[in-house]
């Protein structure tokens, strides 16, 4: 079966799929993107991830490539040309094709919007055996909320997770603080069962995941508390988990080779993942 991608206006076969090499996103990073995942053909929290889009549209001074209800026509025709049922649909805006130059085009330059969909596996209810996190410094700019292509210093981190054999890395400060991971937010429960998360600022990025999470903790039994949390913390947590719109709820079982709590999945984490899935349900089927 093709594959299609939709580059400027045209649904396009994935492997041709081309933009031009003066674009700002390709030379200066100069663009911002969005994830929206998908679970059994219905997309999870479109309305929030796109509202997303238009605040770190906003503060780039990047204007919106199309109308928003034009994107999402785009999103659901993307998803119906490649049968997507569980993955995700990525989406990027850049301030166009122009002259390099850092400063903005003096001209009138439209920005420039592609999409593509990736197939990944369906999420199981059952998180299996958690996963295993390394930390690494946190040297990402001082914007870290809005959702930018410039991905470098997450690049790295998650690479040198990788090569490490852990899944994620945890972001940390000169403090000692997690800030977030590479590509998910950091999450744990305190051995007196709170339940903790960083505050949203400008050091790491409001997770439209966490944001609705913060909304289903309120069935679960537990104190929930926005603040930073040290890494010596997180070693010494009840649980731990990530959250994004690919990996849902994700149990922390090792950070930095040490067990969290029984280096089992938690309860906390199990039952969120469970809530979150049920959300997920309740999504606008397209596919
Ligand atoms: N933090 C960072 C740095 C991310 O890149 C992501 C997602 O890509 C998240 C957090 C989680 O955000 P969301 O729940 O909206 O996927």
């Amino acid at each position: 079966m093709a594959r299609y991608a939709y580059v400027n206006g045209r649904y396009v076969d994935h492997r041709e799929a081309r933009v031009h090499i003066e674009d700002r996103g390709y030379q200066l990073a100069d663009g911002v993107y969005e994830v929206v995942g998908v679970r059994d053909g219905r997309l999870i929290d479109e309305a929030p991830h796109l509202d997303r889009l238009d605040r770190s549209l906003k503060e780039l001074r990047i204007g919106w490539p199309v109308a928003r209800s034009t994107l999402s026509f785009v999103i659901r025709e993307l998803m119906r040309r490649n049968r997507l049922r569980d993955g995700l649909v990525y989406m990027q805006v850049t301030r166009g094709v122009a002259r390099r130059d850092h400063a903005f085009p003096t001209t009138a330059v439209k920005p420039a919007l592609v999409l593509t969909t990736k197939n990944t596996k369906r999420l199981d209810l059952d998180p299996g055996a958690g996963i295993a996190i390394k930390s690494h410094p946190d040297i990402r700019w001082e914007r870290c909320d809005i959702k930018t292509v410039a991905l470098l210093p997450n690049v790295l981190a998650k690479q040198a997770a990788r090569e490490s054999g852990a899944y994620e890395a945890w972001l940390v400060d000169g403090e000692g603080r997690v800030t977030e991971g590479a590509s998910t937010n950091a999450w744990i429960v305190t051995p007196e069962g709170e339940l903790i998360t960083r505050q949203t600022d400008s050091g790491i990025l409001a997770g439209i995941t966490r944001q609705t999470l913060k909304k289903l903790a309120g069935n679960l039994q537990l104190k929930f508390v926005e603040r930073a949390f040290t890494l010596a913390e997180a070693k010494r947590a009840r649980e731990a988990f990530i959250t994004s719109a690919t990996s849902f709820v994700t149990p922390v079982v090792r950070i930095d080779g040490d067990s969290v709590g029984d280096g089992k999945p938690g309860p906390a984490a199990r039952r969120l993942r469970e809530e979150y899935i049920r959300f997920a349900a309740a999504g606008e089927l397209v596919t």
